[in-house]
């Protein structure tokens, strides 16, 4: 048997964008399946289990926002809401609920496909369907810093030994934080490395996954101590945090 096919649900209300959508992702192979509200969303996500979720944030019926934040209860899925331009606020509540990636209206095929794969490279069925361990993720590996530990093959982290549940962007962003201690890490080789070259560099984006993974590692997440800030240029990891 061959490898199963790629399924995306598409959330989305607009009926060209829904047509577009449909024929652009099955010519790269994948299989779509579409809801026009946000209810009917998560009833096919329930239904359906897709690998990857393209949520529309103005959604008839229920939010994308809310969506997003229902289906994070239960699964780490890849989602990637695809906003109007100028929301600004929603992309920011959008990835402060969950989601992994975000896409702005109009967005070309290409740019699309690219975000699309990068999410499933590093999840791990979509690493084990590509052969290749995601590139600089390494095999299994234990990082281990102070009260973190990082199973990089079983996708876990665990904080105090009790295990803290992490979307797939978070996780590797501090994979790459973890794996180059007390090194300062610049905003703009973070973007790259997690979001991949087709992002455009855009470091709110980044500053929201570091504020949602301080919440979760932090002791007190207002006086960070292992992830720290190195005002104008980036982050650095702490192997020998302040307690
Ligand atoms: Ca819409």
């Amino acid at each position: 048997m061959t490898k199963n096919e790629t399924t995306v649900l598409v959330a989305e209300d607009e009926e060209s964008f829904i047509d577009a959508l449909t024929l652009g992702l099955a010519k790269e192979g994948m299989k779509v399946l579409v809801a026009r509200d946000g209810r009917e969303a998560i009833e096919i996500w329930k239904e359906s289990s897709p690998d990857v979720i393209l949520l529309d944030l103005m959604l008839p019926k229920l939010s994308g926002i809310d969506v997003c934040k229902e289906i994070r209860t239960q699964s780490q899925v890849p989602i990637i809401m695809v906003t109007a331009r100028g929301s600004e606020v929603d992309t920011v509540v959008g990835l402060e609920v969950g989601a992994d990636d975000y896409v702005v209206k109009p967005f070309s095929m290409r740019e699309l496909t690219a975000r699309i794969r990068a999410v499933l490279r590093r999840s791990p069925t979509g690493a084990e369907e590509k052969g290749e361990a995601a590139a600089g993720a390494g095999n299994s590996e234990l990082l281990c810093i102070g009260a973190i530990t990082l199973d990089t093959a079983r996708h876990e982290l665990r904080v105090n030994d009790k295990p803290v549940p992490l979307p797939l962007k978070e996780f590797e962003l501090l994979e790459l934080l973890m794996s180059n201690p007390n090194r300062v890490m610049t905003r703009d080789m973070i973007v790259d490395r997690v979001w991949g070259p087709f992002h455009t560099s855009d470091t709110k984006t980044l500053d929201v996954h570091i504020k949602r993974l301080r919440s979760k590692i932090e002791p007190d997440p207002s006086k960070p101590t292992y992830i720290t800030t190195v005002r104008g240029l980036g982050y650095r990891f702490e192997s020998r945090p302040e307690q």
